[in-house]
Parts: structure tokens; C-alpha cells; sequence
């Protein structure tokens, strides 16, 4: 039964969290190999890539900012237009790595002609924008935005942050030719917390090449020598890697364009829902698949929300940031089924009736 509609972490699958019970097996082994490459092989086709896809025990901030030092080293055009997109320039802030940011207004997407604009005026390296902004609501137009860069500047490094996306939205990293694609495994891709993962381009490990500083732990030359080998080059997270190999089987089992259209109903049933009872927040035609972002137009007292809902397990999240106090959001990504996210809605309406 669903539970958390949270925008992350999300409930995980009950056979998935057995996995973590399993044996612990060496990261030098035979076993080891064959499991993560198996799980290689899989994840490239969740991200839609022929490259690689990195995994690090950690969350997504800290891969990213690993990342950040590793292919960012001159100047980074960061989109902000909500938490997230604050938060990466943040990163770039407090690793001394200089960046702009094209800032837009918190419910609004950024848009290609924007991006495009920003970028001709400066002499950047990298673009750095997030897909599904988790706290806004906000669903970027990364195909479009990625087209209208590489028009600007051939060479540039496209890295989208796709934690609250990732397995739940269409994001095609080779074909949209993006270098860099973070996820989290505690959102849409329905794992424990405590993994990340992002798909790197052959560009952006060329990238790291050029670079003496890029840290040890986040080093992308090791991280890459250890995936050709099938390994990492620290202990990996076991037990996670278990739970990841599940829940990849299950995932590629839905099917990934059935997994987003369900995810688009989700959207459709909770959109329409926050449209009747309350307004969303975000800008139409750009409302995420995975979260939706609702202006407390009733004053409701959510806290209290939360409280009723505990009845029946469920809960679901304050507006974050300075919208605090003015929205609430709702995840609706992961393993959540339609006829749950009704289940939830129903019950809310019970409450704000
Ligand atoms: C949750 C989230 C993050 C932060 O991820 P962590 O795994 O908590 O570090 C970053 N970006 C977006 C869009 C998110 O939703």
C-alpha cells in the first residue's frame, strides 16, 4: 500500500527491501562483477545511454557536487527557479567554481530562448538545469533547452539534475544529447535512500581528464577505471546494490513507456484535483509528472492534515523553501498506482471538506 506521497523518499516494494537481508558479498568478487554488470547493462537502458552510469553511496547532492569539481572548472550557467536550481548554485558557490545564474520566477519553467539568450552573453562551459523542480512543481523543457545550448555553444556540457524525474518522465540522455544525468535512488526510481547514479558522456569524462583538482572520492577517472572493471573504487553500498538489482528487473518489467504514462495519469488525476479544490502552483503546460505543487488557496492547516492522515499511513509534504506556508505537495511517483493517489485525495477532501 502506498504510504508516502512525499515528493522522496518513496515507498519501496516489499520483495525490494527483502533483498537488503541478503548476504553481504565482497566488492572483489567474482559475484560482485557479474552482479554489477548486470546491473551496468540495465541501468544504461534506464537512462537511455550507450556511455556509463556511475553509482556512488551517497545522495544525489554529493555526486553532483563531485561532478561540479570534476567537468564545471570554468564558468557554469546554473537555471534557478526553485529550490534545486538554488541549491546547485549553491554547490558551484561553495566549491569556488564561478557561475551565473538565469534565474526565473519560482512556478515558472526555464525556456530555450532564455537559456539560449543567457548563454551567448558569457563565456560558459556548462549549463546546469534541473528537470522536475520538486519544489515548485515546475517540469523543464530539457529536450528543447539541450537543442537550443548546443545552437550557442557546440562544445557546452548539458548536465540535468533528474532526481525527481528519472523513471518516471521521458528523459532521453544520448538521443537529447545530454552529458550528464543525476538521479537519487529514493524517488522515482522507488529504492531505498542512500544511492545515486548519473549517466556521464564520453564528453564530460574528457572533461575530467583536463582537470587536476577533481577530488578522491568523486573522482570520476577512478569511478570509470572501477566500472570498466566492474567494480567501484570504495566499498560500495551491498545490500542497496541487491535491493537496485531488483528493483531494475522490475522497473524494465512495467516497462519504461508504461511506467511513464502511468505516471502522466497520476499527474492528470492529482493536477485536476489541485485545479477543482485548490489552484496549482506551477505554470500550465510545464506541471511535473511526479510532484505536483499546490497554492493553499483554503489556508488549510497541513500540519494537521498530516496528522489525520496518519490514520491511514498516508502523509504528505509542506511547500519548501519560501513557499512554505503558501503551498503543500504531493509526490506521485515511484510505485504509486492511480486508484491509491484517489485513495489519498478522497481522504484529504474528508479533511478539507
Ligand atoms: C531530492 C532532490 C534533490 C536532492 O537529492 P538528495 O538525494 O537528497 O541529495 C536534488 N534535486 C531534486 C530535483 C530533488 O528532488
Amino acid at each position: 500500500m502506498a504510504r508516502l506521497f512525499i515528493p522522496g523518499p518513496t515507498d519501496v516494494a516489499e520483495e525490494v527491501l527483502a533483498e537488503q537481508t541478503r548476504p553481504i558479498i565482497g566488492h572483489r568478487s567474482e559475484q560482485f562483477f557479474q552482479l554489477f554488470g548486470s546491473v551496468q547493462e540495465r541501468l544504461r537502458r534506464l537512462f537511455q545511454t550507450k556511455h556509463r552510469v556511475y553509482v556512488s553511496a551517497s545522495s544525489g547532492t554529493g555526486l553532483w557536487e563531485g561532478i561540479v569539481r570534476n567537468c564545471a572548472f570554468s564558468r557554469m550557467l546554473i537555471c534557478v527557479g526553485g529550490a534545486f536550481g538554488d541549491r546547485w548554485a549553491q554547490v558551484a558557490e561553495s566549491n569556488a567554481v564561478a557561475h551565473d545564474r538565469a534565474s526565473v520566477e519560482w512556478g515558472q519553467p526555464n525556456l530555450p530562448e532564455q537559456v539560449a539568450d543567457a548563454l551567448s552573453a558569457g563565456d560558459y562551459d556548462s549549463l546546469a538545469i534541473v528537470h522536475s523542480e520538486t519544489s515548485t512543481g515546475i517540469q523543464n523543457p530539457i529536450a528543447e533547452i539541450a537543442a537550443a545550448a548546443r545552437g550557442i555553444h557546440a562544445d557546452i556540457l548539458i548536465m540535468v539534475d533528474a532526481v525527481s524525474s528519472l523513471g518516471g518522465i521521458p528523459l532521453q540522455t544520448d538521443e537529447w544529447g545530454l552529458d550528464v544525468v543525476l538521479t537519487s535512488s529514493q524517488k522515482c526510481l522507488a529504492l531505498p535512500p542512500g544511492l545515486a547514479f548519473a549517466a556521464v558522456s564520453d564528453r564530460g569524462l574528457e572533461r575530467a581528464r583536463s582537470n587536476a583538482n577533481r577530488g578522491w572520492y568523486f573522482d570520476l577517472l577512478r569511478m570509470e577505471k572501477s566500472l570498466q572493471a566492474n567494480t567501484t573504487h570504495t566499498t560500495p553500498a551491498v545490500s542497496l546494490f541487491f535491493a537496485l538489482d531488483k528493483q531494475l528487473d522490475r522497473i524494465l518489467a512495467e516497462g519504461l513507456e508504461e511506467r511513464f504514462a502511468r505516471h502522466t495519469q497520476l499527474a492528470e488525476i492529482a493536477q485536476s484535483w489541485a485545479e477543482d479544490r485548490f489552484a496549482p502552483f506551477a505554470a500550465e503546460g510545464y506541471r511535473s509528472a511526479t510532484v505536483t505543487t499546490v497554492k493553499n488557496t483554503r489556508k488549510i492547516d497541513v500540519l494537521a492534515l498530516n496528522k489525520f492522515l496518519s490514520d491511514t499511513d498516508h502523509s504528505i509534504a509542506n511547500g519548501y523553501g519560501h513557499l512554505k506556508d503558501h503551498t503543500f505537495r504531493i509526490g506521485h511517483m515511484g510505485e504509486t498506482q492511480p486508484d491509491e493517489l484517489d485513495e489519498l485525495l478522497a481522504r484529504i477532501d474528508e479533511f478539507a471538506q
